[in-house]
């Protein structure tokens, strides 16, 4: 008997995450066939990968870029490649009757209504894309379950957590003697520099992590260590816990992606080199183990492994996060719109890095309070705090 590909839609193709996806699939053709792929505006990018993988669609995120990808593939192996653009296209190629799995790896808010729209349609859901988990929450889980869809996280420390968490075919209770999920997060590059120099540090500087290779958005939210406060977030929302029982442990050797700790005193842990090509072939092979492309880990090469508590005060945008879920879901969504406003204004050189706490903190204070129940409100508030963060800025530099 054969067994037929799974049919693959990829959002973000030609984002970090995007790339190292198609490259675990390139090594297990006879596995998976991309259904489809989307970019912003990437249309170099986009035209290479649709020669090498021949999808049915090719979505871009505006006209423009479409027809100059439509024109490209004219006479090429991938002529019939069909190019459409816009928010439609992405939700409709996230839930295509013939798609089995989708990689949501779209960066930001853009992500939402593409991610839900593969939840709501029960696909298996690669989530590399945290902002949406954390704007929609309850709504988001709700889909995956109510639609019998299938949530496998990409994020490193997600995965490892699942990797670790007690298997459900082993136990009547999924959460069996789990005492704390212990995230970990390397501190990003300015875990060890004096706290009253951060005012100066330049975007460049900012994105050069110590051990991942990223997008520019995370790459600032890891030096802010907003990136491990909406990684809190979303892993109260994947493993259904408490924050309280998230405790971050920062381990600048990123060579334990994270772990669980038990009532018996076991802790398990997930370890590996820093490529996310293992959590990507893992969820898309799940519950079977594929090649990935990673060299195992040579522990005489990783011999020391540091641990420390995380410091709020260098990076009170953890403990924003914090707040912002136990405050509730119009919180959460004015942290991550605020902060995606404030990443991209740094990264302009329109306000200082020790801007961005403030300026998002200012923005949450003005949240609606409570848990939003349809998408509709969700937008609402978004769209809301991002106003509101572009004038904080206007007012800022007036
Ligand atoms: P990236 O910037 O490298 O890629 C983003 C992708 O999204 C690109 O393909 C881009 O074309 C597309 N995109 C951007 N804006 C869009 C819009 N408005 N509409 C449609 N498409 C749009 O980002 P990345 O590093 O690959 O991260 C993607 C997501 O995965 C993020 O949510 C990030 O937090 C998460 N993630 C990334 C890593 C990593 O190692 N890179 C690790 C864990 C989680
Ligand atoms: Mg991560």
């Amino acid at each position: 008997m054969t067994i037929q590909a799974k049919q693959l839609t990829i959002l973000g193709a030609t984002g970090s995450i995007g790339v190292s996806t198609l490259d675990v699939v390139s090594r297990h053709p006879e596995k998976y066939s991309v259904f489809a792929l989307s970019a912003n505006l990437n249309v170099e990018k986009m035209l290479e990968q649709c020669l090498q993988f021949k999808p049915r669609y090719a979505v871009m995120a505006d006209n423009d870029a479409a027809e100059e990808l439509e024109n490209g593939l004219v006479g090429t192996v991938a002529s019939d490649t069909q190019v459409l653009a816009g928010k439609n296209a992405l939700s409709m190629i996230a839930s295509h009757d013939e798609v089995d799995y989708v990689m949501a790896a779209i960066v930001g808010a853009a992500g939402l209504l593409p991610t839900l729209a593969a939840a709501e349609s029960g696909k298996r859901v690669l989530l590399a894309n945290k902002e949406s988990l954390v704007m929609s929450g309850k709504i988001f889980m709700d889909a995956i379950r109510e639609n019998a869809a299938e949530l496998l996280p990409i994020d490193s420390e997600h995965n490892a957590i699942f990797q670790s968490m007690p298997h459900p075919q082993h136990s009547n209770n999924d959460k069996a003697g789990v005492e704390k999920i212990l995230l970990t997060g390397s501190g990003g590059p300015f875990r060890t520099r004096d706290i009253s120099t951060l005012q100066a540090v330049t975007p460049e500087e900012a994105v050069a992590h110590p051990n991942w290779s990223m997008g520019r958005k995370i790459s600032v939210d890891s030096a802010t260590m907003m990136n491990k406060g909406l990684e809190v977030i979303e892993a109260c929302w994947l493993f259904d816990v408490a924050d309280d029982k998230v405790q971050v442990v920062v381990h600048p050797q990123s060579t334990i992606h994270s772990m669980v700790s038990y009532n018996d005193g076991s802790v398990l842990a997930q370890l590996g080199r820093p490529d996310m090509r293992t959590p990507i072939a893992y969820s898309l092979a799940w519950p079977e183990r594929i090649e990935s492309g990673v060299e195992p880990l040579d522990f005489f090469e990783a011999s020391r492994f540091d641990f420390e508590p995380p410091n709020f005060e260098r990076f009170p945008c953890l403990r924003l996060a914090y707040e912002a879920h136990r405050e509730g879901g119009y919180a959460s969504i004015a942290l991550n719109a605020a902060n995606e406003v404030a990443v991209a204004a740094f990264l302009d050189h329109q306000i200082p890095f020790t801007d961005i706490p403030h300026m998002i903190e200012d923005v949450m204070a003005d949240a609606a309070s409570g848990t939003p129940f349809i998408v509709d409100d969700i937008l609402i508030q978004d769209k809301a705090s991002r106003v509101l963060a572009e004038s904080w800025i206007k007012n800022k530099n007036n």
